[in-house]
């Protein structure tokens, strides 16, 4: 994983060492030596992750963190304090400025590598989140993570016996209704869509708490929930493990109340976040490529799939192709049965045309009765025989409609395979011109683009 990371210290040898470090590990690094410039670079250089020194003369890297985190330019990027103090009031202290987490000077290599790697992946998904909602919607960036949040939440806490299960559910923030299992395999059936945030004990010999953030972390559904694990603080590799595994956030034992509910605050902020993200960017993804008539995915979503599918083949991936199938003489439908039963039969051809493709195969209504197939890791030849087997579907069965009537439809398709470079316009233009061929020779025919680099 590359990343820019900027280290602030004071002291240049501290900013020289970690530098060192993370460049060996081919980080790429910039610098800074007092909040005032961290806050510059932060702006000009938008790293993804901080490392930030607690001691400062001047402005301290606690108030350099709330300031980052009050700027909508760099409030997304995770900050690490970075502390010679090792002291809980200065945790909490650290953590309510809105640092996402903590290391202790001099700084131990394992865990550092480990608490980089956990934060940049969450960045990364979360930058994903941002920037798909740009480009498909260009509404405004949701609410900043920074915001306070202490609105109803649930939480599930699995631990090795129910006197430490008490325990921790008892350190919560009171605004987090928190159950508690202590039985692993009963813990991961209970969390559901209302679960907020897991802890999971991973300092008891009762079960393997590691085992549980995996599969946390392997199933779809509950891949995005925030995991905070209770580790022994001499436990470095149970730690580091866990982190890999998915862990979004480490506290000791013996759980310490204000450290746990500053943890689970910045956890559920950023779950929050992430959530209205995810939500918005589901609606307006609904809304933003679907056809409404029938409810197959529009010209601009198919696009940008379509860009990534050719790209992908231009460096070297799978290859892809396009089919373009136009209805024939679509307008003596309409005149014919009417209008509505036009609608009916474009209906009823997208289901069939969902239908008989491939799990991989997009399908997009482009406009009227044409409509566009992109079939990733499929050539020519693979492409061929899946517009034949559709033409023949749509040919070999009329469409019977509500008001009972059945009409024969057919359709023509044109082919083409994208070549290394080629732009989208350029592909669907071959594909429209090897359409246009089927219908001059006589509808209800595939015909391919001949020359790929024509
Ligand atoms: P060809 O075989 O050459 O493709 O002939 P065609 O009649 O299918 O093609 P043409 O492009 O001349 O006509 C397409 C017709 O499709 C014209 C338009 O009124 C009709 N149409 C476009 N969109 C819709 C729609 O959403 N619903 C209905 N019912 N008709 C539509
Ligand atoms: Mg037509
Ligand atoms: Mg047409």
């Amino acid at each position: 994983m590359t990343a820019r990371i900027l280290v602030v210290d004071d002291q240049p040898a501290n900013v020289r060492l970690l530098e060192a470090r993370l460049q060996i590990e081919y980080f790429d690094v910039c610098t800074a030596y007092s909040g005032i410039d961290a806050i510059e670079a932060a702006r000009a250089e938008q790293p993804d992750l901080i490392l930030l020194d607690v001691m400062m003369p001047g402005m301290d890297g606690y108030q350099t963190c709330r300031m980052l985190k009050s700027d909508p330019d760099t409030r997304h990027i995770p900050v690490v304090m970075v502390t010679a103090l090792d002291d809980r009031e200065d945790r909490v202290r650290g953590l309510e400025a809105g640092a996402d987490d903590f290391l202790t000077k001099p700084v131990d290599e394992v865990t550092l590598f480990a608490r980089v790697r956990s934060l940049l992946r969450l960045k990364m998904v979360l930058d994903e989140l941002r920037y798909r909602q740009g480009e498909t919607i260009g509404i405004p960036m949701a609410t900043d993570p920074g915001e306070d949040f202490d609105a109803e939440a649930s939480a599930l806490v699995i631990a090795g016996d129910e006197r430490s299960a008490e325990r921790y559910a008892s350190a919560m923030p009171s605004h987090v209704n928190t159950w508690f299992e202590t039985d692993p395999g009963a813990g991961v059936a209970a969390i559901n869509d209302e679960t907020d945030l897991l802890i999971v004990d991973l300092a008891t010999e009762d079960f393997d708490g590691l085992r549980i953030c995996a599969r946390i972390r392997s199933d779809a559904a509950t891949r995005h929930l925030p995991i905070i694990a209770v580790v022994n603080p001499d436990d470095l590799e149970r730690s580091v493990r866990a982190l890999d595994l998915g862990a979004n956030d480490i506290i000791h034992r013996p759980v310490d109340t204000g450290e746990l509910n500053a943890r689970v605050q910045t956890q559920l902020r950023r779950k929050f976040y992430a959530d209205r993200l995810r939500n918005r960017l589901d609606e307006s993804l609904e809304m933003a490529v679907t056809d409404s008539l029938t409810g197959l995915h529009n010209r601009r979503y198919i696009a940008a799939r379509l860009r990534q599918a050719m790209e992908s083949a231009s460096n070297g991936g799978a290859p892809v192709s396009v089919m373009i199938a136009d209805i024939d003489h679509f307008k003596r439908i309409n005149d014919t049965y009417g209008h509505d039963a036009g609608d009916a039969v474009l209906r009823a051809f997208a289901t069939r045309l969902t239908e008989g493709l491939r799990a991989l195969d997009l399908a997009a209504r482009f406009g009227g009765e044409e409509f566009v197939v992109v079939m990733p890791g499929a050539g020519l030849a693979e492409g061929r025989i899946a517009a034949e087997r559709l033409r023949a579907a749509i040919a070999h069965a009329p469409f019977s409609l509500q008001s009972g009537e059945a009409i024969e439809v057919t359709i023509s398709i044109g082919l083409a395979q994208a070549y290394p470079g080629e732009d989208i316009e350029a592909l669907l233009r071959r594909a429209d011109e090897a359409l246009y061929e089927a219908k001059s020779a006589g509808r209800n025919r595939v015909e391919a683009a001949r020359d790929l680099a024509a």
